[in-house]
This record gives C-alpha cells, sequence and structure tokens, in this order.
C-alpha cells in the first residue's frame, strides 16, 4: 500500500516528492519512461530574479516570487544533502530590442518589473557592451537584470532525485500509469501495465500527458504539449556571461563556455522531430544576438514538450468530485521557475494545511483567466 503517488517525475513531480518527504510523508513517483528527462530536462533554466515588492493579487506573480526566494534555499539544500551542484548561478540578463518595431512590447515589461520590485537598469550602448562585448551592437533598446539567474535543470532533476531516494521516496522508472482507480468518487489508486498500486492520494504531475489521464474521467484539463526545440553551441571560448534575452528566444551561457540557444514554440502535438527549420531559426537568432557565434558549433539539439493549459496558469489543487485526487501541471514555459513554490503549496494542500499560496486562481475549475505574454517570460 503506497500512500502516496505522484504520477511523472519531471520537476514537478520531484519537487513535490522531495517537500512532502521533508515533511515526512514519504511517496512513490511512477513515470512512463526514466526519470526527468522530458520537458524538464529539455528546458533552458531560466529562473526568476527576486521580487522586491510581492504583489499579492496577482497569482503568476505570488508563485514567481516565491520560487525565486526558494531557489537559493533549496540549491543550498540540496547541495548539502546530496553533493550535487544544480547550477543555480545569478549569472543577471540583457533583454534586448533589436528595431523599433520591438521596442513597445520590451517597454512594457518594465512596467511590471517596477511593479514587482525586480531590479533593472537601462542600458545604453556603452553600457550594454561594457556589460557583454560581443552582444550585437544593432540593438534599439535594452535593460539589464542583475538578478536574472539560471539552473542546469539536468543537474537540478538529478540533484532532486538524489535527495529523495536519501529519504526513502520510491521511484518507479518506466510505469506508465494506464488509469485512475476510483470508487464512489474517491481515490484508490493506480492501474499500470505491471498491476495495481494501492494509494488514497494521487497527485497526476503528467505534464503534457496529463490529460490523458484525466479526460476518461470527464475532468477538462488541457494541457496541450507545446513543442520546443533548443541547440547548444560551442564557440570554443567564453563569449557570454549574461542571459540574453530577444522577444521569447534566448541565448543561455553555461559556466564553461557552451550556450543554449532556445527555443521555437510549436504546435505539432507529440511530433518530435528535429526539423532543419528551427535549427536555422535558433541559429540565426543566436548569430543576429552575438555574431561572434557564428563561428561556434552545434553540438546538441534536442526538444521537449512544455505542458500547455487553457490560459497562462498552471492547474493546482485537488479535483472537486474526485477525493484524494490532485494535480499541478499546465506550467507551460515556466515549469522549472515555478516548481519550488508549486511543490510547497500543493504539499501544504496534501497534507492539509492553509497552502502558503492561495491555489483558487489555479482551480481545475477555474474560468480561463485571461492570457498574458508577461506570463510567459522571466
Ligand atoms: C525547450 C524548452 C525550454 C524551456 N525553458 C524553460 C526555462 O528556461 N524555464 C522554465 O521555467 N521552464 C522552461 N521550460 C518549461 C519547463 O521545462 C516545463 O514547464 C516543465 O518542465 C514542466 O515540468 P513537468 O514536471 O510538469 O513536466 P515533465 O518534465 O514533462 O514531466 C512529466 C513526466 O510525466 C511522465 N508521464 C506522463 N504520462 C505518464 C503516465 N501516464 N504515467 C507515468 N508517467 C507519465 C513523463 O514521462 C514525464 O517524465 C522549457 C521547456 C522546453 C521544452
Amino acid at each position: 500500500m503506497a500512500d502516496v503517488i505522484i504520477i511523472g517525475g519531471g520537476v514537478i513531480g520531484l519537487s513535490l516528492a522531495w517537500e512532502l518527504a521533508g515533511r515526512g510523508c514519504i511517496s512513490h513517483v511512477l513515470d512512463q519512461g526514466p526519470i526527468g528527462r522530458a520537458a524538464s530536462w529539455a528546458g533552458a533554466g531560466l529562473v526568476p530574479p527576486p521580487h522586491h515588492v510581492k504583489d499579492l493579487n496577482d497569482p503568476t506573480c505570488m508563485l514567481r516570487a516565491r520560487s525565486a526566494e526558494l531557489y537559493p534555499k533549496w540549491s543550498q539544500q540540496l547541495l548539502d544533502e546530496t553533493g550535487i551542484d544544480n547550477g543555480f548561478r545569478v549569472s543577471g540578463g540583457l533583454d534586448v530590442a533589436l528595431n523599433a518595431k520591438e521596442e513597445p512590447a520590451l517597454q512594457s515589461m518594465t512596467g511590471r518589473w517596477r511593479k514587482q520590485g525586480i531590479r533593472y537598469e537601462v542600458v545604453d550602448d556603452i553600457r550594454a557592451l561594457e556589460l557583454e562585448p560581443e552582444l550585437t551592437r544593432q540593438f534599439s533598446r535594452a535593460y539589464y537584470l542583475p538578478e536574472r539567474a539560471q539552473i542546469r535543470n539536468p543537474w537540478h532533476l538529478k540533484a532532486l532525485q538524489s535527495a529523495c531516494q536519501n529519504l526513502g521516496v520510491s521511484f518507479h522508472p518506466h510505469t506508465a500509469v494506464e488509469a485512475l482507480n476510483l470508487r464512489n468518487g474517491k481515490i484508490e489508486g493506480v492501474k499500470t501495465a505491471d498491476g495495481e498500486l494501492i494509494a488514497s492520494q494521487v497527485i497526476v504531475t503528467a505534464g503534457a500527458w496529463s490529460d490523458q489521464l484525466l479526460s476518461p474521467l470527464g475532468i477538462s484539463m488541457p494541457t496541450r504539449p507545446i513543442k520546443g526545440q533548443m541547440l547548444l553551441l560551442d564557440p570554443g571560448r567564453i563569449l557570454l556571461k549574461r542571459i540574453i534575452e530577444h522577444e521569447k528566444c534566448y541565448l543561455v551561457p553555461r559556466d564553461e563556455g557552451l550556450v543554449l540557444a532556445g527555443a521555437t514554440e510549436e504546435n505539432v502535438g507529440f511530433n518530435d522531430v528535429l526539423t532543419g527549420s528551427a535549427e536555422s531559426y535558433l541559429w540565426n537568432e543566436a548569430v543576429s544576438l552575438v555574431p561572434a557565434l557564428a563561428q561556434s558549433r552545434i553540438v546538441n539539439h534536442w526538444c521537449g514538450f512544455r505542458p500547455g493549459s487553457k490560459d497562462s496558469r498552471p492547474y493546482l489543487g485537488s479535483v472537486p468530485g474526485f477525493e484524494g485526487l490532485y494535480v499541478a501541471t499546465g506550467h507551460q514555459r515556466a515549469g522549472l521557475s515555478l516548481s519550488p513554490a508549486t511543490a510547497e503549496s500543493m504539499a501544504d494542500l496534501i497534507l492539509g494545511q492553509t497552502p502558503r499560496i492561495a491555489l483558487e486562481g489555479y482551480s481545475v475549475a477555474r474560468e480561463a483567466a485571461p492570457r498574458r505574454d508577461e506570463a510567459v517570460r522571466s
């Protein structure tokens, strides 16, 4: 008998399993594939800068702000517990517009940054080139966010899994959940190809696949896959120190000089073919932002499926009408960013406490919130 089953060993499932285990609640984590190899592995690892003012009326802000607070603490704790560095670095970042047409959208971000107390600085050509000498000189506007941060998401996932294992969490990789077992509106466990596992609480953290488990129960919670392709470039020397963001694309420099160039946003279902058009798009974007990257080598190209939602917010909470069933999914472009606060508040709820962040705005049954682009940016 497992008391708590978590379906999906991505960053959301692993973070929740670790948070629960730290409070004495040991779960079973089931994954249809290897642990931590889906969207959470494929992501870039951008995490939010601290919000020095909290906007208590904005659910997305609350999750982001709390996660920004937790990341340094979690990173240190994971290192202490496992010896694994998750690559959390406050590298800072530059957000650029390359022409006058792109300026209004970028400028509108400053309103949110000011409201939420996110530190930023308007930079002119001289300052931008002082910060990042290889940045294109062709930008028309740039802002420096000194507290923008990143993690090495594959390392973070390893650290989470190792920390969970130390606390007794049980992992079941290559164990697809085929159905949720319910009786009289109450969860009783799950059905897998290897048999049934009984539990009184089941949490669906199955990313883009979540609605495949929930729609047979009549639960309408679309988690459309949003495919993202990414390139890893090796320029052979350290060209960049800070994250560069331009519209929905970004360059993320890693310590050893490698640079991630991401990411596409494609609505093609679970088609995992890597395309030449995505490669050219990301390459051209990288070279237009940092021309010296034209001398680099593409060392890897991959894709992942971000879990969509019906609006710009994830689904977090219990599922009305199904006792013991919870969801934490639909984080779209921000699952790595929002995972610590998601885990903390979901653990509160599962353990019968008042969630630190009110989850009503994320409820499965909510009216769709107005779509906001800012919710998908760091
Ligand atoms: C290219 C790209 C770049 C990104 N960059 C960033 C970024 O910089 N910052 C950021 O915050 N976010 C980023 N994201 C988004 C982020 O990666 C996702 O929001 C996040 O990983 C979602 O985590 P998850 O745990 O819900 O899903 P996943 O990591 O996809 O995990 C879900 C798991 O559930 C398992 N599963 C599914 N169905 C079943 C089943 N029936 N039974 C058992 N197991 C099942 C899957 O195998 C999978 O392992 C990016 C995503 C992509 C693709």
